[in-house]
């Protein structure tokens, strides 16, 4: 029997300075990959956050109309931690968004709203690997983003949006997908690491509602295990991983 190669993740592109982050819910991109955006905002980047939900109905004991204010007040304050100071909503129904046009027309006009060279979303897959299932909304949403990535570029889809000014923008050179079971490319997490704590930390009463244990503890010990286990294929240096679809 011969060990299993483990195949070195690449590192992702740098020549870039715009990106767009598109995901589902508030603390998607702080589970997702806070610590690439950290080091990315920190060496002069521009980042954008765009939100399909408010994530109201993310926390059990918290009826949705008070739940996504809250939510989105930690959202802002967590963005902020890494450097994005952009976030925007697009008021889709938490829990049961739905794929189809009229997400993939929002999320295009965001594309050409912000005109990202690199958009970023959460794995699209039905499963986070084996059988961890994923959600509708994760899926909807990370499919509906690589769609738009292209859709944004096109004047003759959505043409309404020209109309109101958004005219076509065709640069999206890359969509990265965090949380993917078959990543290909890594970002170096050291430099961001500390602040996707703290920034993780600023949804606070989503995680208080989630665990028992000490907030701190808890956030600190997930993104460090998932870096140091992600930067085993990554000459050994913290990483947060993605999966680069190539435009
Ligand atoms: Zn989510």
């Amino acid at each position: 029997m011969t060990e299993p190669t483990i195949t070195p993740l690449q590192p992702m592109p740098d020549d870039w300075q715009r990106a767009l982050a598109v995901v589902a819910h508030p603390d998607d991109l702080e589970y997702g990959c806070s610590a690439a955006i950290a080091a990315w905002t920190g060496a002069g980047r521009e980042i954008a956050y765009v939100l399909a939900t408010r994530g109201e109905a993310g926390i059990d004991t918290l009826e949705p109309a008070r739940c996504g204010p809250l939510r989105e007040r930690e959202q802002r304050a967590s963005a902020a931690v890494v450097g994005v100071s952009v976030v925007e909503f697009l008021d889709h129904e938490d829990g049961v968004i739905e794929y189809g046009t009229a997400l993939r027309r929002d999320i295009a006009a965001a594309v050409r709203r912000h005109r990202p060279e690199l958009v970023i979303t959460l794995n699209h897959r039905d499963t986070w690997g084996g059988v961890a299932w994923n959600t509708p909304d994760h899926v909807a949403v990370g499919r509906a983003t690589l769609d738009a990535a292209a859709d944004a570029g096109n004047r003759w889809i959505f043409p309404d949006l020209a109309e109101q000014g958004l005219e076509p923008w065709n640069g999206v050179r890359w969509v990265a997908v965090a949380g993917s079971s078959t990543p290909t490319h890594a970002v170096d997490a050291t430099a961001g690491l500390e602040r996707a704590v703290r920034s993780l930390l600023e949804h606070r009463t989503y995680i208080e509602a989630l665990t028992d244990e000490d907030p701190e503890t808890y956030v600190r010990g997930f993104l460090t295990r998932h870096a140091e286990a992600t930067g085993e294929r990554f000459g050994g240096r913290p990483a947060v991983a993605f999966k680069l679809f190539s435009r």
